[in-house]
């Protein structure tokens, strides 16, 4: 007879496949449960950016993991330190980017060096050279392989009744299905792939009104966000919806994210897309994760909204600690699930 895990996941994402491998670095048995292909959800739909945010200890703990981890990761996994430059229009918002902690800023000309496609007359820029891309499905499976996890996933209609110290919840938009009184709401977003412009773009280029859309909770909004992929490939973001359940493309939005794409840099409009499609982030009011027990022996990790990739590693690392005793390390509250439960 198999034994019981010490601990179950439910949730095959990149977040679940972190805590899996987390956990079984410490020796942990760990069970993974997912309804569907592991790392097909929000995993599949994002774009990768590993980026910190400001005043964000989760992100900046996660960043130093990735950098750890990134040389032990298969080369499909893509791991690239790309950096970020968070582009000012005027100079109001590049004044406003000299108050980002460990960016390096950029004039007008030095951005222009940096990146001669960006339209003219823009202010500068603030650039984050920490800031890396990955391909986050492979991560995933990879993460889950490492743990040697036993996996149940797709198609499964019945499971046993399972026996485990803890249970962790790690299903992403899908949440409140399981959970319905928790603060997480789906939140819709599109994005498009082109063909291979290599040297188009260098970096992940991000306009600063960005954390705006992120950070707002307007109905509908959309940024400027792209990435060049390894490839050379060139993914064009993001968008931003509440109220939407529907997997299908908005057309009003995806225009209305390309427009936006197009003032910042002209030459995509020259560009072939070769696929467009959209994902759920779970969103919290406050837009940050919950992460920690919720009662008895469950516990969350959930409610990453546009984030969750970059945040997997440091989620499990302190969901391993609660878990285990350890000392975590970050301080944990402004995560913890309590803060809307009391
Ligand atoms: C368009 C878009 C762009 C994004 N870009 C970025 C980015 O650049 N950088 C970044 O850091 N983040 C980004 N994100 C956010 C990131 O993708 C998510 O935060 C992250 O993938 C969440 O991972 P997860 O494991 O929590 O959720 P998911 O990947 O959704 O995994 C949850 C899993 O749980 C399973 N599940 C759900 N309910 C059940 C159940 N009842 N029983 C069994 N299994 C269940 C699902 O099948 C799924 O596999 C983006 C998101 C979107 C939508």
């Amino acid at each position: 007879m198999t034994p019981s895990p010490d601990v179950v996941i439910v949730g095959a994402g990149i977040v679940g496949a972190a805590c899996a491998y987390e956990l079984a670095q410490a020796g942990a048995r760990v069970e993974v449960i997912d309804q569907s292909t592991p790392g097909s959800g929000a995993t599949a739909a994002g774009m990768g950016h590993l980026v910190m945010l400001d005043g964000d200890e989760l992100s900046r703990l996660s960043l130093d993991l990735w950098h750890a981890l990134a040389k032990d990761l298969p080369k499909q996994a893509e791991f690239w330190n790309c950096g970020t430059i968070w582009i000012a229009a005027n100079d109001d918002e590049l004044n406003a980017a000299k108050t980002k902690p460990g960016v390096e800023m950029l004039d007008a000309s030095q951005l222009y060096q940096a990146e001669p496609n960006l339209r003219p007359g823009l202010a500068g820029g603030a650039l984050a050279t920490r800031d890396s891309v990955v391909y986050a499905p492979v991560v995933t499976r990879w993460l889950l392989e490492q743990a040697k996890a036993k996996i149940t996933s797709a198609g499964v209609t019945a499971f046993d009744t399972l026996h485990a110290g803890a249970v962790i919840c790690a299903t992403g938009a899908l949440t409140p299905k399981l959970l319905p009184n928790l603060p997480i709401k789906p939140r819709k977003g599109h994005l498009v792939i082109t063909d291979r412009y290599p040297r188009l773009v260098h970096h992940q280029l991000v306009e600063l009104g960005y954390l705006q859309s992120a950070h707002g909770d307007s109905n509908e909004s959309v940024a400027f966000n792209v990435q060049p992929r390894p490839t050379g490939q060139l993914l064009i973001g993001s968008s931003r919806q509440y109220g939407v359940e529907t997997e299908s493309i908005d057309r009003h939005m995806l225009h209305r994210m390309l427009r936006h794409a197009f003032e910042y840099l002209p030459a995509l409009r020259d560009c072939n897309v070769i696929r467009t499609w959209t994902g759920f982030r779970a969103s919290t009011p406050d837009k940050l994760p919950l992460i920690g027990r919720l009662r008895d022996h469950l516990y969350l990790a959930t409610g990453h909204e546009g984030l969750g990739i970059t945040t997997s590693l440091g989620t499990a690392k302190l969901i391993a600690a609660e878990i285990l005793g350890r000392t975590p390390p970050i301080p944990p509250e402004p995560y913890r699930p309590e803060r809307f439960h009391g």
